[in-house]
């Protein structure tokens, strides 16, 4: 005959259920209440006819009063069991005060008035009960109360009609009860039920917003997080910063110790970078790349001074059963609304922060600043001018030679792409390259360059060599491997005395789409050199799997060799690497008669720089060529 309250949604949702069935239980007890008072008015006394149902419907009302002003309020599970045992008590009260008034009322009348109480009765306790429905123990209550009242009176007053009605209200009570036990209990197992299927979708929510292997919020809650943060930076006039990390050396500790570990070195970065954050979420986008969104970022300098010790701690050895693995992490950050109004721009101003930080501070942390959006503009304005211009006319090619520095002879040329737009004058290929790479149009490019430098090749002496550069996007698609070989073929140069240069940043594309493109030129005769060698951080593994001929090293790494240990030492080991792998070595960048004596007692062989000639227009190149079939054509070394 108590509330049970040890289910605190179960308790709620018969708290909300009775509070709305409540005020139509009032209303019908007050008006039928005045309904029998009315037909007995002038048959009993006042106070019996007025008074009471008068302090019965002020009780009622103050009640409903107290309803009405408490049904916005969704109850704690304590406060809605409280208001529930209190609706038990007085159920009991109430039902006791209305049956002992309807009793007083019985000796005053004729058989009529007699039969409307027991008809009050008998109705208003039915409409209550199933009112009460949902706090089972109040409707036995008044059950027992009203009916076990009306049965005994009525019974005792030896009435047939009266006996009969008894014996009725008796059964149709029972029928009543077992209906609301029913009721109830589906009631009960509904809310159970939805409460177990509320708390079934938290957790596909939760884990459709997780990244399964570190537990950090994935690229999805990345992105909701980052709309809602930045919702309540625009509304609180806050700044908002927002961090994109990428590890750098991942791949080949994936490749060297495979991926379980690399998976373990994941769960640490996360761990660590979780520690070292107070008041920002760390998320994983995927792969190696992380995120931060810091919502109360403060002053630029500190910000990147921050940036960059999170980016240290990340830096920091990794002590695995396996040995110690060595990785860093390089982040680019940008700051609503300083130059980032969205998400879609924080996000992209970040990861163009995170590609100059890869580039030019490895390891270190780059504020999106107004620089690099001056840059981007001008990449946009190039990116137009080169979209219409006319390639054929426009592009044309110089000549760098490259030179055996052990006996000065002419090995051959490498083409360099220049273009002269009309609009924009001469423009690097550092500059215009890199942006057809990312406009998906630098295939367009390869074609007309590549004939024209075969064009020009095709006057040299036999052995003199071509290379020649293609970037990653000319081989990532079949297609465009085939045009390639198409216009080698229709040359007339022998392919033999072709190199085609890749870098090794082209080795992080589809590997597998690389090296089948790789092996389809070397078919044709080709030979392939890898660019910018030592610049990357391809393994060696994956150099093993391409039919590499050359290797070219990086110009940074001969800049002063002779006076930096450093630079010597990567050379050296490069040298000998190539020398290992059976791979001719060509050393790029020489400047300085002193780097190319450094270079000749490391025993390198094939040299390209500004020590021997700037790149030569084809005209120059041409003569050059012509030149050194004779014997008086010899660089001084
Ligand atoms: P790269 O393939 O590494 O080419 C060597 C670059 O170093 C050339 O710059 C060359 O002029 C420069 N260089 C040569 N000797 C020296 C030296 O002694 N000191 C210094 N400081 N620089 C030297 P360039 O012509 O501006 O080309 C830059 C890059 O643009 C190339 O680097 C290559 O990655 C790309 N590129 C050039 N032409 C083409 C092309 O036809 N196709 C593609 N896909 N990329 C090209
Ligand atoms: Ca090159
Ligand atoms: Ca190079």
């Amino acid at each position: 005959m108590t509330v049970q309250g040890d289910n605190a949604e179960l308790v709620k949702a018969q708290y909300r259920a009775f509070t709305r069935q409540m005020p139509m239980m009032y209303f019908i007890l007050l008006s039928s209440t005045w309904a029998l008072a009315l037909t007995h008015m002038g048959l009993a006394p006042h106070w019996l006819t007025l008074g009471v149902p008068s302090v019965l419907s002020l009780g009622c009302l103050l009640r409903v009063t107290f309803w009405f002003r408490t049904r916005n309020v969704d109850p704690s599970p304590a406060l809605a069991h409280a208001a529930l045992q209190r609706t038990n008590r007085l159920a009991g009260g109430i039902a006791v005060a209305f049956t002992l008034w309807s009793f007083a009322l019985v000796p005053y009348g004729d058989a009529y008035t007699r039969s409307h109480v027991a008809f009050y009765m008998a109705i208003t306790v039915i409409s209550c009960i199933f009112c009460l429905m949902y706090v089972r123990s109040a409707a036995f209550i008044v059950t027992l109360v009203v009916n076990g009242a009306f049965i005994a009176f009525f019974v005792s007053t030896a009435q047939p009609t009266f006996v009969a009605m008894a014996i009725n209200i008796a059964l149709v009570c029972a029928g009543m009860m077992s209906i609301l036990l029913t009721n109830y209990r589906n009631f009960e197992t509904m809310v159970v039920s939805k409460q177990r299927s509320d708390a079934l979708s938290d957790e596909n929510f939760r884990l459709a917003n997780l990244d399964s292997l570190t537990a950090l919020g994935n690229r999805r809650a990345f992105f909701a997080k980052l709309e809602a943060e930045l919702e309540k930076a625009r509304v609180g006039g806050r700044r908002l910063a927002l961090g994109v990390i990428d590890l750098d050396g991942f791949k080949p500790v994936n490749d060297l110790y495979g991926h379980s570990v690399g998976d373990r070195l994941l769960v640490n970065v996360a761990k660590r970078l979780s520690e070292t954050l107070k008041a920002s979420t760390a998320f994983r986008l995927g792969g190696d790349e992380f995120a931060i969104i810091a919502p109360f970022p403060p002053e630029n300098d500190q910000l990147v001074a921050n940036a960059n010790t999170i980016a240290a701690r990340l830096g920091e050895p990794y002590q695995m059963p396996e040995g110690i693995v060595h990785i860093s992490a390089s982040m680019g950050i940008a700051v609503f609304p300083d130059l980032a109004l969205s998400c879609e721009e924080l996000f992209d101003r970040a990861d163009y922060a995170l590609y100059h930080a890869k580039k030019r501070q490895r390891g270190g942390a780059v504020l999106f600043n107004a620089d690099h959006e001056n840059k981007i503009n001008v990449d946009a304005r190039i990116e137009s001018v080169l979209k219409q211009a006319d390639l054929d006319a426009e592009l044309s090619l110089v000549f760098q030679p490259i030179i055996d520095i052990t006996d000065g002879s002419l090995i051959g040329f490498e083409a360099l792409a220049r273009w002269d737009s009309p609009t924009l004058g001469r423009v690097p290929p550092t500059r215009f390259i890199p942006i057809a790479e990312r406009a998906g149009m630098v295939c367009a490019l390869t074609r007309p360059l590549l004939r024209k430098a075969l064009a020009a090749a095709r006057t040299w002496d036999s052995p003199l060599r071509l290379a020649f550069n293609l970037s990653a996007h000319d081989l990532n698609a079949y297609d465009a491997v085939l045009a390639i070989v198409g216009i080698i073929n229709g040359s007339g140069f022998d392919p033999q005395r072709l190199d085609l240069e890749i870098t090794e940043t082209a080795l992080t594309h589809d590997f597998a789409q690389i090296t089948h493109a790789v092996e389809t030129l070397r078919r044709l005769g080709c030979g392939i050199s890898l660019d910018d060698f030592g610049t990357g951080y391809s393994s060696l593994t994956r150099l093993h799997a391409l039919p590499l001929t050359k290797l070219k090293i990086d110009r940074s790494f001969v800049t002063d060799l002779h006076q930096k240990p450093s630079s010597y030492k990567i050379v050296k080991s490069l040298l000998a690497l190539s020398a290992d792998m059976g791979l001719d070595c060509v050393i790029e960048g020489v400047e300085t008669k002193e780097e190319l004596a450094a270079l000749k007692t490391l025993g390198g062989s094939q040299v390209q720089g500004y020590v021997f000639s700037l790149p030569l227009t084809a005209e120059a190149a041409g003569a050059l060529a012509a030149q050194s079939a004779r014997p008086l054509g010899k660089f001084a070394v």
